[in-house]
Order: C-alpha cells, then sequence, then structure tokens
C-alpha cells in the first residue's frame, strides 16, 4: 500500500532528531537502526505475506521496518517503543496509513501484559522485531510464554544469540534458550548482517531468524522444562546425577532417570529437546512442587 503522505527518509530522520546523540544512552537502549530501504524490505519479506494480518512489532526506533511493514497492508500493527526520542518519528506514520489499524504504545515492552495487548483482534499475531541486543532474550522468553498468541516470529539477534537459539544438542551454543525455542516452536536462520548495515554499526554481526510455533506442542510443559533447564545448565560441566538434585531427592532423582532413560553421568548439552521433555513430565507430576 503507498502513501500520499510525504516521510522523510530514515537517515534524515535521524540526523534531524535528537535520537543517537547521547551516546550511552542510545548504547543502553541497544541502538542500532537499520536506515537502507532494500534491506528493510528484505527483513518483512522474510515474515510471509502480511496482507490482513496483524502484526506487532517491538523496538520500532525511527521506524525503518514500521514503515515496511505498513506499506504490506496489515489489519492491524502494534508498534512498541520505550524512547520517546522515537515517538515522534513513528506519529506521522499514523497519518500516513489512515486505513490500517495502527496502534503506537511508547513503553517498556517488559512492562506490558502481552495477553491484554493483543486481545483485539483475537487471532495470532506475526512479530516482526530488530530487538535490543541487552535484552532481546528476555524478550524472546516472555513471548515464548504467550505462544498461543503468535503465528511466526520473525526476529533479529546478534549472531551468537541466534546460533544459541537454533543450536543443535550437543554443540557448545546448545543451553536452555536452544532448550526452550526448540521446544515450541522450529526455526531457521534467515539472513545474516555485518556491522556496517546499521546506524551506529554494532560490535557483532546480527541475524534474522524465523520461528513458527509447532502445532500440537504441549504448552503446559513450558513452566517445568524452563525449571528443569534452568538446574540443569546453571552449572555445565556438572553431571544430572549432581545439578538436578535441588529438584529431586537423591533416591527419587534415580528413579526419574530411570523412567527417563537418561544415564545420570550425562552432561546437560548431551540430552535433547525431548529428553529435556521428558524430565519436565516428569516433574510435572503433583508431588514436586518447586514453587
Ligand atoms: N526497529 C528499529 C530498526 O530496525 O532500525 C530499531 C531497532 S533497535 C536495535 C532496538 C529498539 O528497541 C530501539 O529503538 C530501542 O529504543 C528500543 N527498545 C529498547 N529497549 C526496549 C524495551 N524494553 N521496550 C521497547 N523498546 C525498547
Amino acid at each position: 500500500m503507498t502513501t500520499n503522505v510525504h516521510l522523510p527518509r530514515l537517515a534524515e530522520v535521524i540526523r534531524d532528531s535528537s535520537l543517537l546523540r547521547d551516546q550511552r544512552r542510545a548504547k543502553s537502549l541497544g541502538q542500532h537502526f537499520l536506515t537502507d530501504p532494500s534491506i528493510l524490505s528484505r527483513i518483512v519479506d522474510l515474515a510471509g505475506p502480511l496482507e490482513g494480518k496483524a502484526v506487532l512489532e517491538i523496538g520500532s526506533g525511527p521506524g525503518g521496518l514500521t514503515r515496511e511493514i505498513l506499506k504490506r497492508n496489515p489489519s492491524h500493527l502494534i508498534a512498541v517503543e520505550k524512547d520517546p526520542d522515537c515517538w515522534t518519528a513513528l506519529k506521522p506514520l499514523l497519518d500516513a496509513y489512515p486505513s490500517i489499524h495502527y496502534l503506537f504504545i511508547g513503553v517498556d515492552f517488559l512492562q506490558l501484559d502481552v495477553s491484554s495487548l493483543l486481545l483485539s483482534p483475537n487471532r495470532p499475531w506475526h512479530v516482526i522485531a530488530n530487538l535490543p541486543y541487552n535484552v532481546g532474550t528476555e524478550i524472546l522468553i516472555r513471548l515464548l510464554r504467550k505462544i498461543h498468541h503468535f503465528a511466526a516470529f520473525t526476529l533479529m539477534f546478534q549472531k551468537e544469540v541466534a546460533e544459541r537459539i537454533l543450536a543443535p544438542c550437543g554443540t557448545k551454543e546448545y543451553g536452555r534458550l536452544s532448550v526452550l525455542v526448540q521446544h515450541l516452536t522450529t526455526g531457521r536462520r534467515v539472513m545474516t548482517l555485518p556491522p556496517g548495515a546499521f546506524t551506529p554499526p554494532p560490535k557483532v554481526f546480527s541475524s534474522v531468524i524465523h520461528l513458527v510455533p509447532k502445532p500440537d506442542v504441549d504448552r503446559s510443559l513450558t513452566p517445568y522444562l524452563e525449571k528443569v533447564t534452568e538446574v540443569a545448565f546453571q552449572v555445565r560441566r556438572k553431571m544430572l546425577r549432581q545439578s538436578l538434585l535441588s529438584l529431586w531427592p537423591k533416591d527419587e532423582l534415580g528413579k526419574v532417570l530411570d523412567q527417563c532413560k537418561i544415564e545420570a553421568e550425562r552432561r546437560p548439552e548431551t540430552l535433547s529437546v525431548a529428553e529435556f521433555e521428558a524430565l519436565a513430565t516428569q516433574l510435572r507430576t503433583p508431588s514436586y512442587d518447586f514453587s
């Protein structure tokens, strides 16, 4: 969808605003903006067709991805941005696309109640975000806890974090985040960008990943999986017979591991997602209350 409203180029928006002037503040907000329209367009294309869809964008910054999302004519767009310096750049987009239900929310995403935010329309939302490095994984975990609201996620992280999210069992990158994400979603890396693609450039490469919720997954298991993985990966070199003692007394733990067909001498990075799910299922039985 095109607009008759003249929108200034993003580079001009950044130059003419107070954005990025205070470098320490910009760093604390993870502000590395994308301004190249062809890169922005490619990222939003990776989310798939958005016409008539409901989209949530987290950390809109000066609105590069926001503009590209709006061009694809979604029915709804909620854009969340914490930094008031970005709001002046985002507000004109409301006038530019009057037929789209565009809601711009100027708050910290971590303070939002995601479920009430996404009630209307009550159908699966697409999440698109170039996430701030410092809170990217925390935001992802919050989204995963509410996964029933979502159709797909197209998310940019620093490359190392993307690798941890998608890491296969047995690798050094495989950890708690990999298990939680792979329990709930099927994912792949779809793009990697060098530091020079951003203003200001970060020190590291960034990657976009695309995650699609698994249809038949047991979502009620997630809190138990969070607990088991937290304990198991706390000290990676510890064997399970030691690390899981905070969840089960020694004799009980032996039985649990036997039942799951997992040797007590194994270390957490050798356990598949299915094996962690088996342990989480044992933890869910009513006799174990870890709250
Ligand atoms: N989407 C823009 C782009 O791609 O150019 C900006 C991405 S920038 C990496 C991350 C953005 O998230 C920044 O604009 C920052 O101010 C915002 N941000 C940081 N922490 C946030 C939070 N807790 N809630 C909402 N927005 C946040």
